[in-house]
């Protein structure tokens, strides 16, 4: 069965959102739907279950619906990585370039420690700058990413290569042109 195939036909593609040009990857029918919801979940949770993973961590907003059910499925904790000032406790952060502009993610300093093994989890790949910052925040505290995982790759926005050519491991279900 393909099941990339399958769950990539239940993604919604919006033009010109959020604004022109834009063709907007809506994951929220894979979600809306509990045999995909249940389905895509699944696919991540047999990948992981055996790789002795000790926390699942997830970007804001949407890798954080993904990584709590994974989380909560391998019987580990829950990261996560928050869009700047949102979280109460002492945070480390990571500033990154957008289209227009700058943003920055952080995480909670004792969120995770030394040596834990950790799969870094969002919806969508594009330029990959959200990604390598939660990587980059990860990785200051001295845990081992074991994978970067999105559903969605955007290939031709560069993210997954420049991901790749750092050599850390990425796992994406389906690709959009
Ligand atoms: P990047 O940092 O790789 O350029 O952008 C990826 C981030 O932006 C992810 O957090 C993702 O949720 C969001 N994003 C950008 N474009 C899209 C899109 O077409 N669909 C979805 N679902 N998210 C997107």
């Amino acid at each position: 069965l393909d099941y990339a195939g399958y769950l990539k036909s239940w993604i919604r593609t919006v033009p010109n959102w959020p604004h022109d040009g834009v063709m907007f990857r809506d994951i929220t029918p894979v979600l809306q739907n509990p045999k995909t919801f249940r389905l895509l979940i699944d696919i991540f949770v047999h990948r992981y279950m055996d790789q002795k993973i000790d926390m699942v961590a997830g970007l804001d907003a949407r890798g954080f619906i993904l990584g709590s059910v994974l989380a909560y499925e391998l019987n580990v904790g829950f990261i996560p990585i928050r869009k700047k000032g949102k979280l109460p406790f002492t945070t480390v952060a990571e500033e990154y370039e957008l289209e227009y502009g700058n943003a920055t993610v952080e995480m909670h300093t004792d969120a995770c420690k030394a040596g834990d093994r950790i799969v870094l989890i969002d919806d969508l790949i594009a330029t990959g700058g959200t990604m390598m910052a939660g990587y980059k925040l990860l990785t200051r505290l001295g845990a081992e990413v074991i994978e970067t995982a999105a559903i969605v790759d955007l290939p031709e926005l560069g993210g997954s290569k420049l991901i790749k050519d750092k050599q850390i491991p990425l796992f994406t279900i389906c690709d959009f042109e």
